[in-house]
């Protein structure tokens, strides 16, 4: 790879990487039930509803390997995908549900936090963030876990397509930036995204085939 990930050679490499065949893998509700950690494997995490399944899908170029948070079934559990044989894409559980009962969600915070102490191939996990909030309360905790788990992170915020112009865009993308700044595991850049009309996508592609193909 390319010292600069936005290289043509670079986008083209990642977009031939997320064109190949891409499986789900399985659902773990307990940290002893993830494979060996004998592949890399990148993850993304948000609050429920900030647009996870679709961007995930986005990525994969499928419309339906992730799925929306309020169907029932997997998105509670740490759901793994597996790229080229070569790449686990990890799906960790929304946070900050308010209907969920509270001792379910601390459940599944508890499983997120779990999975991200303890995974030694874990190269990059994505903080999703919608581009029309912000940072908020409950991702400054999530900021704090994996600042304090000393994984690498990137925050994605999604849904640009949903502000009304450029300089919102940028806006949020400035105070994003600086609010980061002074995190001590954080990735610099901050990438702007929307599932909706592909902006950001083939970039972020680019970035996470960089962070897992090291
Ligand atoms: P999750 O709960 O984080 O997995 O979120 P979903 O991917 O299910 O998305 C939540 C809602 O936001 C759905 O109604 C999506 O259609 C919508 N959504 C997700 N991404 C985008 C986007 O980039 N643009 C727009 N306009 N809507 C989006």
């Amino acid at each position: 790879m390319s010292e600069d990930p936005f290289s043509p050679d670079a986008l083209e490499a990642a977009r031939v990487l997320f064109a190949r065949p891409v499986r789900f893998l399985l659902g773990a509700a307990e940290v002893t039930q993830l494979p060996d950690p004998d592949l890399p494997e990148v993850a993304f995490a948000g609050r429920s509803n900030v647009g996870k399944s679709s961007l995930i899908n986005a990525v994969v170029g499928q419309k339906a390997l992730a799925r929306a948070s309020n169907e029932p079934g997997r998105t509670r559990e740490v759901n793994l995908f597996l790229l080229d044989e070569r790449i686990r894409l990890v799906d960790l559980p929304g946070y900050g549900f308010a209907k969920a009962p509270k001792k379910a969600t601390a459940k599944f915070q508890n499983l997120g936090r779990a999975y991200l102490r303890g995974r030694p191939n874990l190269r990059r996990v994505y903080l999703l963030i919608d581009a029309r909030h912000g940072l908020k309360a409950p991702d400054a905790e999530a900021l704090d876990a994996l600042d304090q788990a000393a994984v690498s992170y990137q925050i994605v915020l999604t849904k640009a397509d949903k502000l009304r112009s450029a300089a919102a865009v940028e806006a949020v993308h400035a105070a994003t930036a600086k609010a980061v700044a002074k995190r001590s595991a954080a990735f610099p850049r901050v990438a702007v995204t929307s599932s909706e009309t592909g902006a950001g996508i083939a970039e972020l592609r680019a970035e996470i085939a960089a962070a897992a193909l090291v």
